[in-house]
C-alpha cells in the first residue's frame, strides 16, 4: 500500500468506511500520460472522483477537464477551471445545462445524433462541437459500448449538419470502454477517427481535433499492460494515419488519473460459516454495492485486498456487503482467498479504490452513513 496512505491510518483514529486519497499520486498520474501524449491536453473526467482537493490540484496544474452535468461544471469552476478548460461531454445534456454552460463560457460539447445537436445549435450558437463515434468495447472490463456513439458514416452526415447549423466542426471521440487492457483498440478507434478526417477533408470541412476518450486500465488483483503500451500505440496510430500534421488530441482519463491513489479502509462485520462445514466463508464489510462498491456488479472490477494477516493461512471466502439486500454481495464467482484469522472488528484495506467509488455511495440505505473520505 502507498506509504503516506499506511502513515495516515497509522495516526489516525479514523472510523470505517472510509476513502483516503493521496492527491500526490493523482499529481504524478497526470503527469506521466501529459508526458507521453504531448498533442493537446489532458482534459480530467470529473465523474471518477469530484472531490474539491483532486480538482484544485489538477487546476494547478493547468488540466482540463470532461464534465457531464452542469453541476460538474460547477465543481470544475469552484476548484478554479476557467470555462475554456471544460468541455462538455455528455451526448445526453438538459437543455438548461446547455443554456447554463452556454452562458458562463464554456465553448465545447459533444452529440452522437442529430436531436442533442440541434438542441447544442439553438442553446449554444456557434460553439465547438465533436461527434461521439461507436468503438468495440472488447477488452474492456467496464464496456460502455451500446448506449453512446455513432457510426462513422452518420457522424460524417452529422458533422456537415452541424456547420450548416452554425456550429463549429471541430471533431470526433469515442471512448474504448473504461479498465480497457487491449492497446489494439485505441489503435481500431483512431482508425475510424481519421477516415472522418479524410471524408470531411473533401467536402471542405477541416476537423482539427480527436478525443481519445478515457478506458486507460489500472492494476486491481489482475496485472494489466503497463502504460507505455497505449500511450506507444496511440503515437505509432497517430503517426501512421497523421504523419506530421497531427490533429489536437484530448484524453481523458478518469480511473487512470485517481484509481491508484485512494484505498478504502473497511472492518469486516461479520466471518461466518452459516452452518455450511464445506462452503467457503462468508466475510460481511461495512462497505457493499451500495455502500460504493457499484463497480463489483457482475465481478466486473476485482478490487484487491490487503489484511493484516497478510502470508498466514488462506481459505474460500465469499466477501459481501452489511446491507440487507441480496444483491449486496461483493465477489462469490472470482475466487477470493482470505486469512482464516479474520474476525470481525478487523480492519481491511480495498486497495485501488480511488475512482468510481465516493460518488456511487447511496445516501443511507439501511441507514448506513455515507462514506467518510480523506484527502492527504
Ligand atoms: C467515464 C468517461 C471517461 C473516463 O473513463 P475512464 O475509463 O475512467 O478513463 C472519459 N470520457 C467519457 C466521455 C466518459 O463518459
Amino acid at each position: 500500500m502507498n506509504s503516506k496512505i499506511s502513515q495516515f491510518i497509522a495516526n489516525n483514529q479514523i472510523s470505517t468506511p472510509c476513502l483516503i486519497l493521496d492527491v500526490d499520486q493523482v499529481e504524478r498520474n497526470y503527469n506521466q500520460l501529459h508526458q507521453a501524449i504531448p498533442y493537446g491536453g489532458i482534459y480530467y473526467a470529473v465523474k471518477a472522483n469530484p472531490a474539491l482537493p483532486i480538482l484544485k490540484r489538477l487546476v494547478a496544474l493547468n488540466s482540463f477537464f470532461d464534465a457531464a452535468s452542469w453541476e460538474e461544471i460547477q465543481l470544475c469552476l469552484d476548484a478554479g477551471a476557467k470555462p475554456s478548460q471544460i468541455s462538455f461531454g455528455n451526448t445526453v445534456k438538459k437543455i438548461s445545462s446547455i443554456q447554463s454552460a452556454y452562458k458562463i463560457g464554456v465553448e465545447m460539447y459533444v452529440f452522437d445524433s442529430i436531436e442533442e445537436m440541434q438542441k447544442i445549435a439553438k442553446h449554444a450558437p456557434g460553439s465547438k462541437v465533436y461527434c461521439r463515434l461507436i468503438v468495440d468495447n472488447l477488452g474492456a472490463d467496464w464496456p460502455l459500448s451500446g448506449k453512446f456513439g455513432t457510426t462513422v458514416d452518420h457522424a460524417v452526415e452529422l458533422l456537415i449538419q452541424a456547420k450548416n447549423l452554425g456550429l463549429d466542426p471541430y471533431g470526433v471521440s469515442f471512448h474504448v470502454g473504461s479498465q480497457q487492457t487491449d492497446p489494439k483498440a485505441y489503435t481500431a478507434a483512431i482508425e475510424k477517427a481519421a477516415s472522418c478526417f479524410t471524408t470531411l477533408a473533401a467536402q471542405g470541412i477541416e476537423l482539427r481535433m480527436i478525443n481519445l476518450g478515457g478506458g486507460f486500465p489500472i492494476r486491481y488483483r489482475e496485472d494489466v499492460p503497463e502504460i507505455e503500451e497505449f500511450t506507444t500505440a496511440i503515437q505509432q496510430s497517430l503517426l501512421h494515419h497523421f504523419g506530421n500534421n497531427i490533429p489536437r488530441i484530448i484524453l481523458e482519463p478518469g480511473r487512470f488519473m485517481v484509481g491508484n491513489a485512494g484505498i478504502v479502509s473497511t472492518e469486516v462485520v461479520l466471518s461466518s460459516k452459516r452452518g455450511k462445514t464445506n462452503g467457503p466463508r462468508w466475510v460481511y464489510l461495512d462497505i457493499g454495492r451500495f455502500g460504493g462498491l457499484a463497480e463489483t456488479e457482475g465481478e466486473a472490477i476485482r478490487y484487491q485486498i490487503e489484511t493484516s494477516y497478510d502470508g498466514s493461512t488462506t481459505g474460500p471466502v465469499v466477501l459481501a456487503g452489511p446491507s440487507c439486500d441480496g444483491v449486496d454481495v461483493i465477489y462469490q464467482k472470482s475466487n477470493y482467498q482470505l486469512p482464516l484469522e479474520l474476525t470481525a472488528g478487523d480492519r481491511i484495506s480495498l486497495l485501488s479504490t480511488g475512482a468510481y467509488v465516493s460518488t456511487y455511495c447511496s445516501t443511507r440505505f439501511n441507514g448506513f452513513a455515507p462514506l467518510e473520505e480523506y484527502y492527504i
